[in-house]
């Protein structure tokens, strides 16, 4: 194989670069969907060709956002340990500097160097210290500096064209609120995975992979130990229960005793709780999986209700301490009778669609599961009641009452109309999150943390949160939908659900 000559030694030294890192997807343990979501990248930079040809470009920015420890750098050097590229790191908090003009050419030295050996990785640690908001308080000094550094990465970024997409550019943060917009924006970190805290099952995935090279006294013991030390470990990240395994085993050694057992795994595990503290006041078991998935709920139905603010019926607070199939966020009840416009119900209806439209945002459409269902029933349920129950749609000026006054046609009618309504509801609820996309991951953070949140944080982070411009979302076509259900002009009249029926005329029998 060919040696990269100076890679070894970089030129710069605050660039850490290597050939191979040698690490792999199975060097990271729980949290599978990741390694699903970034296998499909790694496929992506293997076979560049092939699925460019297919039109299927690699992203050119992965943004990982989570907490220290849980083992972003690891995923990291696993995509290019797994993709076989060269990796180049470098840390935030080393571009910025007292000198004028640094941060910008440690940038352009860092992509430089790696375009030089590309295809490449490039990962960025820390990358909030050089990519937080623009104009915002000046903390700690050097904002100008900053923001030359940010203005670098961007241009970098935007540089590499899709034919010539060689680098791939990983950003890590647990300080997704801070970051910049324009770096959030397509083109650029486009893709941002979350990297959670691990669940029982991915804290025994973890203590297996670094008990690997360890020794007990037999395989089952081992087995029996790692998940006891699993069960007590709520809130622990990777780092910790890797620190709790060498800990044991420096015991162990100092012991003069061959194997691991359990007195040293517990005395390890005491030391390590003493060092970091944990939210052991959590006793109620629910699954860290489904908690993330609760909190992603009940984030993007608070960022919907704070886009759509429905008058009649503000909400109070949420939320992840119940596993219901509805939303827990919580609203003060309705005084007097509310006066709905046609508005007024659509959005209602873009709001339930919140908690499908986030799963498949986030866990990808392979990976739903329950807890959005039925709030997504309720948006279909809603269109169906403003087409049918109101007169406010082209669906015409007649009221039904119920189901039976369908006939067969009216049926395909409505279902058309809906369709529609659906189809724009849908699109306007993705837009509105991926706009506020760091607002949802900054309640989503709270929520996770606290287990609850209250309508006035809730604005607070919706008002200051930064937002990601997305193209205007095609409005509800009435017209349109009528004209995709069929013919509907057999009376001359093109729009037939405005035609003009005669006084006390109800119904379709035109049609
Ligand atoms: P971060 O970059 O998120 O702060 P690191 O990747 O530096 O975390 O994690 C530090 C170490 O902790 C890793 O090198 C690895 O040994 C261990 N670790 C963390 N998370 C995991 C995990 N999910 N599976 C296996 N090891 C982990």
């Amino acid at each position: 194989s060919d040696t990269l000559g100076s890679l070894g030694k970089s030129r710069a030294k605050f660039i850490s670069a290597e050939e191979t890192t040698g690490v792999t997807f199975d060097d990271f343990a729980g949290q599978e969907y990741i390694k699903l979501e970034l296998q499909e990248i790694v496929r992506i930079l293997k076979n560049d060709k092939e699925f460019q040809d297919k039109g299927i470009y690699c992203p050119k920015g992965v943004l990982l956002h989570g907490p220290p420890g849980t083992g972003k750098t690891l995923l990291a050097k696993a995509i290019a340990g797994e993709a076989g590229l060269p990796f180049f790191a470098a840390n935030g908090t080393d571009f910025v500097e007292m000198f004028v003009g640094v941060a910008a050419a440690r940038v352009k030295d860092l992509f430089s160097s790696a375009r030089s050996y590309a295809p490449s990785i490039i990962f960025i640690d820390e990358i909030d210290a050089i990519g937080s908001k623009r104009g915002g308080p000046d903390i700690g000094g050097g904002g100008a500096e900053r923001e030359q550094g940010l203005l670098q990465i961007l241009t970098e970024m935007d540089g590499f064209k899709e034919s010539t997409s060689q680098i791939l550019v990983i950003g890590a943060t647990n300080r997704l609120d801070i970051l910049d917009p324009a770096l959030l924006r397509k083109g650029r970190f486009d893709k941002i995975i979350r990297v959670g805290l691990p669940t029982k099952d991915g804290r025994l995935a973890i203590l297996q992979v670094h008990a690997r090279n360890k020794y007990f006294r037999s395989e089952m013991e081992k087995n029996v130990l790692l998940q006891e030390v699993a069960e007590l470990t709520e809130d622990f990240t990777g780092a910790e229960l890797q620190n709790i395994l060498n800990e044991a085993g420096i015991l162990t050694a100092r012991k003069d005793q061959d194997y691991i057992g359990r007195e040293e795994l517990l005395e390890a595990l005491e030391r390590q709780k003493g060092t970091f503290q944990t939210g052991q006041e959590d006793s109620e078991e629910m699954p860290e999986e489904l908690k993330l998935r609760l909190a992603y709920r009940e984030a993007a139905v608070a960022v919907l209700a704070c886009f759509y603010p429905d008058s009649h019926c503000p909400f109070v607070e949420t939320d992840i301490r119940s596993i219901r199939s509805k939303p827990n966020m919580r609203y003060t009840k309705v005084s007097g009778k509310p006066f709905l416009r046609k508005s007024d119900y659509v959005n209602s209806i873009v709001r339930a669609c919140a908690p499908r439209v986030i799963e498949e945002e986030i866990f990808g459409i392979d990976n739903l599961c329950w807890i959005s269902a039925k709030a997504t029933s309720e948006a279909s349920t809603s269109a169906e009641r403003l087409i049918l129950q109101t007169g406010m749609t082209a669906f015409g000026k007649a009221y039904y009452r119920n189901q039976s006054d369908l006939v067969l046609h009216l049926a395909a009618k409505l279902e058309a109309l809906r369709h529609e309504y659906m189809r724009f509801s849908v699109e306007k609820c993705s837009s509105v999150l991926r706009e506020y996309r760091s607002a949802v991951e900054t309640i989503t953070d709270v929520l996770l943390e606290k287990g609850e949140i209250k309508a006035k944080e809730i604005w607070d982070i919706y008002r200051k949160a930064p937002r990601i411009p997305q193209p205007p979302v095609h409005p509800v076509d009435e017209y349109g939908a009528l004209i995709y259900a069929g013919r509907w002009g057999n009376h001359g009249v093109s729009l037939p659900g405005r035609v003009t029926f005669a006084p006390g005329y109800v119904g379709f029998s035109t049609f």
